[in-house]
C-alpha cells in the first residue's frame, strides 16, 4: 500500500514529467527480433520523436555488451572491441572513443529505468534496424564484402568485389566530380580497405566504405565516364562481382617508315567493321563498344595516300562506337591485323603498292633511269660477284611480268626488273664491271612520275677522277691494294678498315662519329630525294656488320654502312634525315676520328618561345616537412628545382622561379609571378608527408575540377617521373591547393616522395635521385609541349 499522501506527490510528478516530455514519447510494447531469432516477446519500449528506445537492461542482455552504469553522474560506459562509448542521462552527445557524435535522440530515465536509443545502439553494432507497430528487427548484413581489387589481364580490365554470398548491388554514375558507385546491397566490409590509386586515363583511384549500417559502397573515381558489362561469378572462396571494363584505345600512333597506322587498346580488338565512302574520300573502321581514351583525336598524317586522321566516339542504337576515320586521295584497300608482338596493339596499313613503270637506259650520261608512278625510295646494293647493282624498290609493284632489256654497251650488260616479292620490285643491272655511283631520284614535272637515276661513273668520268685522285696518289700502291684486297687481304698491307659508327645526342647538338683504323681523307655529301648525309672513306673496307651499327637516334632516321665500291675501295657510311638539315665538319681533314655536327631542331625545341614557371615549395622561415634525420622539405625543393630550371633552360624555355635561395615566399606571390609572366605552365615541387611513416611514393595534384591541359600535363609528368625514380605511382590526385586554384595556366603540384618515409628520405637526401627527379619532371614537360606543338600545327 502506498500513503495518500505519496501517491498524490508521485501523481503531481507524473503531471510534471507529462509537461518536460513531449506528447510524442509514449510506451508500449513491441516483440524484439535479433537475426530473425524472437528476442522478448512482449519489449517495453519508448518512442519519442519517431525514434524507438530501449531499456538498457535489454540491451545488455541480448547484446552480451559490457556496460557499466555511472550512477553519480547518470552516464553509460559500453566498451567495444577497441573503444569506449560514453552515453549521459538527457544528453544528446555521445562519446565514441576519442569523436563526438550527436545522437538522434538523447538517453532518457523514467521510474529508474534507463532507456537508450535503439538506432544508435544498432549503427554501433552493424545492425540493420526496422520496425512496424507490432516488431522490431535487428539484423546483421548478410554479405562480406572481403576485397575490392583491379585487374589488368589480357581479356582487359577488370574491378573485382569479393564476397562471400552472391551479391545484390546498384549502380549510380555521379557528376561534379564524375564517379561511378557501386552499392553492394545487405552487406558489411570485412575489414578496412586502401584506396587504390589505378590512374589507368580512365579511372584515378577506387575507394571502398561502409557507406551505411548495411551497404558497402565502392567509389570509382573517374576522369570521364566508364562503359563496362558487370558479371557476377561463383569461385570458391565465394562470389566475384566483376566490373569488366569496354576495351579502351589508349593510343594511336603513325609509323612513317613502315607507313602504318596503329591502335593500342586495353585489351585485344576483335571486331570491326571498315566502311568506304568514296564520296567523302573517306575509309572508316568502326570499332563497337569500344571507348576512346585518347588525348588527342586528330592527326595531321600528308604522306602520299592519307591526308588526316581522326578518331571519333559516337553513340549508335545505345551502343558506343569508335571510329577511324582516314581522309584520302583516293580509296584504298586496308590490311588489318593483331602486332604479333602485342595482339593489344591493332596494325592498319594501307595495301596501296606504288607501281614501277618503266626502265631506260641513256648511254650519253651513263645513266640508268627508273621510272616510278611514286616516289620510292629504292635500296642499293652493289655486288661484287658477278659485278652487279641491284635496286630493290619497297612497297613496289611491276605489273609487267619481266622485263629484261640487253645493251651492248662498254660498261652496261643487261638490265632485269622483276617482281622480287609481294611487295618489291627488283632491278637488277649487270655491269662489265662493278663501278662507283650515284642514286638521285627526279619528279619529271610533265608527266609527274619520278626518275630514279642511278648514274654511273665510269673510270674516264672526270668526277670520278678527282675521287680516285683523292683517294689514291699513288697508282702503284692502288694496285696493290686491288691485288690485298681481291686475293690475299694481308694484314701489313695499309688498308683502312672502317671500327665504329656512332651517333651521339646532346640537348640541341648531334654528333655523327666515324672510327676508323688509321688515319685517313674522306668526303662528305648532302643528299636529298631522299635527305641524307653521306659519308665516304677512301681505301677502308668495311667489314662492320648491319647488326653492330648504331641503332638511329634522335632525328637520324636511319645508318646504313656499304661497301660502296671495291675498285679502288670505297666504304660508304650514309646518315639518313627527315629533312635537309645543316652539318659542320669539326673534325681534320685527315683523321681517324671523323666527326660532324648537325644544326638541327631538335625535340626540346619545343621549349622554345614557352615561358615555365618553376616554383620550389616551402622556404625561410617556413621548413615544410621534415624528415626522420632532420632534411628539410625545403632544400630539397629547391635543389630539384633548380636542376629541373637547368634542364629546360638548356633546352630553350624561358624559366623563372618563385625562389633562387631558401626565403619565404607567400603563396599568393607564387600564383601571382606566373600569372604576370603569362607563363605557359606552372610547375611546383614539394617533398610529401604523412603521419605513417610508411606512406611512400610519387604523386600529382591539380585542382578539382582539372580537365584538358593542367589533366594531360599532370598524366605525363607522372609518368615520366614514374619512368626515372620508379617508386610507387600514386597517381594524378585532386586537391583545392591555393597555388593551384589561382594560378590560370595549366599548372601542377608534384609530391616527389614521401620525406617522411625513412627510405624515401635517403633518396630525397641523394643529388642523384634528384637529378633524376628533375629530369623525370623535365621529360613529362617535353612531351607535354610536343603534344601542344602537334595541336597547334
Ligand atoms: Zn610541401
Amino acid at each position: 500500500m502506498i500513503p495518500k499522501n505519496r501517491l498524490i506527490l508521485l501523481l503531481i510528478l507524473t503531471i510534471l514529467l507529462c509537461h518536460v516530455f513531449p506528447v510524442v514519447a509514449a510506451n508500449n510494447q513491441k516483440k524484439l527480433l535479433i537475426n530473425n531469432q524472437v528476442i522478448n516477446k512482449h519489449l517495453n519500449i519508448k518512442e519519442e520523436n519517431g525514434a524507438l528506445l530501449i531499456p538498457l537492461k535489454v540491451l545488455e542482455d541480448s547484446f552480451n555488451l559490457d556496460i557499466e552504469w555511472i550512477e553519480l553522474i547518470k552516464s553509460i560506459n559500453i566498451k567495444l572491441d577497441n573503444k569506449i562509448v560514453k552515453l549521459r542521462v538527457d544528453e544528446s552527445k555521445v562519446q565514441i572513443g576519442d569523436q563526438v557524435k550527436e545522437l538522434s535522440t538523447p538517453v532518457r530515465m523514467t521510474d529508474g529505468k534507463v532507456y537508450i536509443p535503439l538506432d544508435f545502439i544498432a549503427q554501433i553494432l552493424g545492425y540493420k534496424l526496422t520496425w512496424n507497430t507490432t516488431e522490431i528487427n535487428l539484423s546483421k548484413p548478410s554479405v562480406q564484402v572481403n576485397d575490392v581489387k583491379y585487374k589488368k589481364t589480357t581479356s582487359g580490365e577488370e574491378i573485382i568485389i569479393y564476397t562471400n554470398k552472391r551479391p545484390r548491388y546498384d549502380i549510380a554514375s555521379l557528376q561534379s566530380p564524375e564517379r561511378l558507385a557501386i552499392d553492394i546491397l545487405d552487406s558489411k566490409l570485412s575489414n578496412k580497405l586502401r584506396d587504390i590509386a589505378v590512374n589507368n586515363g580512365l579511372i584515378f583511384q577506387i575507394r571502398s566504405k561502409q557507406f551505411k549500417t548495411d551497404v558497402v559502397r565502392v567509389v570509382l573515381d573517374l576522369y570521364q565516364p566508364l562503359s563496362y558489362q558487370v558479371d557476377i561469378n561463383k569461385v570458391k572462396s565465394g562470389y566475384q562481382l566483376k566490373l569488366k571494363l569496354s576495351p579502351r584505345i589508349i593510343d594511336f600512333s603513325y609509323n612513317k617508315k613502315e607507313k602504318s597506322f596503329s591502335i593500342l587498346a586495353t585489351k585485344e580488338l576483335g571486331t570491326y567493321n571498315v566502311k568506304s565512302l568514296p564520296k567523302d574520300n573517306k575509309i572508316i573502321v568502326e570499332f563497337p563498344n569500344v571507348l576512346l581514351d585518347i588525348v588527342k583525336d586528330h592527326f595531321a598524317i600528308n604522306n602520299k595516300w592519307v591526308d588526316e586522321v581522326e578518331l571519333v566516339q559516337v553513340e549508335e542504337n545505345n551502343n558506343i562506337v569508335a571510329k577511324l576515320i582516314l581522309t584520302t586521295d583516293k580509296l584504298f584497300k586496308l590490311n588489318i591485323y593483331n602486332d604479333p608482338k602485342n595482339a593489344k596493339r591493332l596494325i592498319i596499313k594501307p595495301n596501296r603498292l606504288k607501281e614501277l613503270l618503266d626502265v631506260n637506259y641513256n648511254p650519253k650520261e651513263a645513266s640508268v633511269n627508273i621510272v616510278t608512278k611514286e616516289m620510292v625510295s629504292p635500296k642499293s646494293i652493289p655486288l661484287k660477284k658477278g659485278a652487279r647493282l641491284v635496286l630493290d624498290f619497297p612497297e613496289t609493284i611491276f605489273r609487267k611480268v619481266h622485263k629484261s632489256v640487253e645493251y651492248d654497251e662498254k660498261f652496261i650488260e643487261e638490265v632485269r626488273v622483276s617482281q622480287f616479292n609481294k611487295e618489291v620490285a627488283r632491278v637488277v643491272i649487270d655491269l662489265k664491271e662493278l663501278v662507283n655511283y650515284e642514286l638521285n631520284t627526279i619528279k619529271d614535272s610533265e608527266s609527274e612520275h619520278y626518275n630514279t637515276v642511278v648514274k654511273l661513273e665510269l673510270p674516264d668520268d672526270k668526277d670520278n677522277k678527282e675521287l680516285i685522285d683523292t683517294l689514291n696518289s699513288d697508282k702503284s700502291q692502288q694496285l696493290q691494294q686491288r691485288r690485298d684486297i681481291n686475293h690475299s687481304k694481308d694484314e701489313n698491307l695499309k688498308t683502312n678498315r672502317l671500327e665504329d659508327v656512332n651517333i651521339v645526342t646532346n640537348g640541341n647538338e648531334i654528333e655523327l662519329n666515324v672510327s676508323l683504323e688509321n688515319k685517313s681523307k674522306y668526303k662528305i655529301r648532302k643528299f636529298s630525294y631522299p635527305n641524307r648525309l653521306v659519308v665516304d672513306l677512301p681505301q677502308t673496307i668495311n667489314e662492320l656488320r648491319q647488326e653492330s651499327i648504331v641503332e638511329p637516334k634522335g632525328i637520324i632516321t636511319d645508318v646504313r654502312v656499304s661497301q660502296f665500291s671495291w675498285e679502288p675501295a670505297v666504304t660508304r657510311v650514309v646518315f639518313e634525315l627527315p629533312y635537309a638539315i645543316d652539318y659542320k665538319v669539326t673534325s681534320k681533314s685527315l683523321t681517324d676520328q671523323i666527326s660532324i655536327k648537325l644544326k638541327t631542331q631538335s625535340e626540346e625545341s619545343v621549349l622554345s618561345n614557352r615561358t615555365i614557371v618553376v616554383d620550389a615549395g616551402h622556404g625561410g622561415a617556413d621548413p615544410g616537412a621534415i624528415g626522420p634525420t632532420g632534411l628539410m622539405e625545403k632544400d630539397v625543393n629547391l635543389d630539384i628545382a633548380k636542376k629541373l630550371a637547368a634542364l629546360l633552360r638548356q633546352a630553350g624555355a624561358t624559366v623563372k622561379m618563385t625562389r633562387k635561395d631558401d626565403r619565404y615566399i607567400t603563396l599568393w606571390s607564387r600564383a601571382d609571378m606566373a600569372n604576370r609572366l603569362d607563363s605557359d605552365i606552372f610547375v611546383s615541387i614539394h617533398s610529401n608527408a604523412h603521419k605513417g611513416k610508411d606512406a611512400s611514393g610519387t604523386e600529382i595534384y591539380v585542382y578539382p575540377g582539372s580537365y584538358g591541359d593542367t589533366l594531360v600535363l599532370a598524366k605525363l609528368v607522372q609518368s615520366s617521373l614514374q619512368k626515372e625514380i620508379d617508386l610507387i605511382d600514386r597517381g594524378v590526385r585532386f586537391n583545392e591547393l591555393y597555388v593551384l586554384e589561382e594560378t590560370t595556366m595549366p599548372s601542377i603540384l608534384s609530391e616527389i616522395a614521401f620525406i617522411t618515409n625513412r627510405k624515401e628520405e635517403k633518396l630525397l637526401a641523394d643529388p642523384d635521385f634528384r637529378q633524376r627527379a628533375a629530369l623525370g619532371l623535365y621529360k613529362g614537360i617535353v612531351a607535354f609541349f610536343n603534344r601542344v606543338a602537334k595541336e597547334e600545327r
